[in-house]
């Protein structure tokens, strides 16, 4: 598959949307990235697709390595399940209540513990069928008062939530840990600082939680935290979700970080003033500890060691996939658009062909594309003037621009320019090959 701008789908808007009140919304319609179909629902174009599905795949990649299992539940669910968990009644408008040919009471998921605790009971006899913890990223659906900010808060929206099933109340404790050391980790990668931040439980209910804040001027939240924390290299450390995670968990708590509500003025000022940063906040993820809430209230139990009877202990861990789009644009971003960290570039580098129809401009241009692959680069090959394939360029974010014209080509070179820092350099074919597929 080729991927050439002269017959791509790739719908770049040079006014800016009216209804869009913040930079990565404004952008994500202008790039062409996602299209509004109703309030608070959105098609994703090819590009924003690309970039949706390498967000998911890095989320997907650091559940695997924290031992969580992927698997897929259904967006429709029956009313039944949550009239046993109590939430039906519960959560009111949010929930968007169908009924089906039959009359059937069923809805759209808002999230799926009342679903999973009704799969996994099925299955978990014994308590050697503990620990388990179960993901899948799926489409939710919650009908927001207020939709808004684009894919930031929408109405239907791709979400990551893992459940884990343990034994006892250590045990969940350790699944916690592995799942907030994983979001630490899955953030970092892409290219985010998302700070851990002691939080309410709100609706889901339970004991302990924390939610992962992304700090950006935009941010709904006020926050308030260390800098310590946001000077942690997060990679350099990876972690052995196998072994006592306790220590690397304890760095993150016991240091500041809160939001609006639970924060506390005492210890705050307790702080040196070099070391307090308070900042907007957007939450990309947020985890629960909430004991045997839905186990019990669901039926759920395993044969202990003993022969007891023993209710599991659960958590649950969700990530918003596609707010995080948003928030990588709202992280990333310039007055000409979009600047792409490589590892969620929907493209690693455009080709623009300053001079198409020029032989030797036109050859140089197809040499790259074909050694880039079709995954690594579009090709801006249209008849459109050089300013608007810049434009262009620079407001999709890809991290590279490979610019070529008839000079360049004469002498084999191709300029280089680097988004993320404007930097330009002019270098061989050669030279820009292995620049981009370098990241
Ligand atoms: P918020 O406080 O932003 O309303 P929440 O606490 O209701 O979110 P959770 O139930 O914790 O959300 O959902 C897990 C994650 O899903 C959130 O951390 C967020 O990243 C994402 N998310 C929640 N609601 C939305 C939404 N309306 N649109 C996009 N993403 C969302
Ligand atoms: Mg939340």
């Amino acid at each position: 598959m080729t991927l050439r701008l002269s017959r791509a789908f790739l719908p770049t808007l040079k006014e800016t949307p009216a209804e869009a009140q913040i930079a990565s919304h404004r952008l994500m319609l202008r790039a062409g990235l996602i299209r509004q179909t109703s309030a608070g629902i959105y098609a994703w174009l090819p590009a924003g697709l690309r970039v949706l599905r390498r967000v998911e795949q890095i989320v997907r990649e650091e559940q695997d390595r924290a031992g969580a299992q992927e698997i897929l539940m259904p967006t429709i669910q029956p009313a039944e399940l949550w009239r046993e968990s109590g939430r039906y009644d519960d959560y009111g408008k949010e929930m968007l209540r169908i009924r089906d040919r039959h009359e059937r009471e069923m809805l759209f998921g808002p999230t799926n513990e009342e679903m999973v605790t009704d799969i996994f009971k099925q299955f978990a006899k014994s308590y050697r069928d503990l620990p388990r913890n179960l993901y899948h990223i799926q489409w939710k659906f919650r009908d927001e008062v207020r939709p808004r900010f684009g894919v930031m808060r929408g109405r239907e929206f791709l979400m990551k939530d893992a459940y884990s099933f343990d034994l006892t109340k250590e045990g969940a404790q350790h699944s916690y840990r592995q799942m907030f050391l994983a979001y630490l980790r899955t953030f970092a990668r892409m290219g985010l600082k998302a700070i851990p931040m002691r939080a309410d439980t709100g609706p889901i209910g339970g004991n302990l939680s924390h939610e992962f804040i992304i700090l950006a001027e935009t941010g709904e939240s006020q926050v308030f935290v260390s800098r310590d924390l946001l000077e942690r290299d997060v990679l350099a450390e990876a972690p052995d979700y196998d072994s006592d995670l306790t220590a690397q968990v304890d760095f993150w708590t016991s240091h500041y970080a809160a939001t609006e509500e639970m924060h506390d003025e005492a210890a705050w000022a307790a702080l040196s003033e070099d070391k307090r940063v308070s900042a907007r906040g957007i939450e990309v993820g947020h985890i629960f500890y909430f004991g045997t809430k839905y186990s019990a209230a669901m039926g759920m139990a395993v044969t202990g060691p003993d022969g007891q009877p023993v209710i599991p202990e659960m958590g649950s861990y969700g990530i918003g996939v596609s707010r995080l789009v948003g928030a990588l644009i709202e992280a990333n971003h310039d007055e000409a658009g979009i600047k792409w960290p490589d590892a969620v570039a929907p493209w690693a580098a455009a080709i623009l062909n300053l001079r198409p129809g020029d032989g030797p401009t036109d050859a140089l241009c197809e040499t790259l594309y074909a050694r880039l692959g079709s995954e690594g680069a579009v090709y801006d090959d249209r008849p459109v003037r050089a300013g608007e394939k810049f434009a262009d360029a620079d407001l999709m974010g890809f991290p590279w621009q490979a610019i070529i014209g008839p000079r360049g080509a004469a002498a084999g070179r191709v300029e280089l320019k680097r988004r993320m820092t404007g930097e330009r350099e002019e270098v061989s074919l050669e030279d820009a090959i292995t620049r981009i597929k370098g990241g």
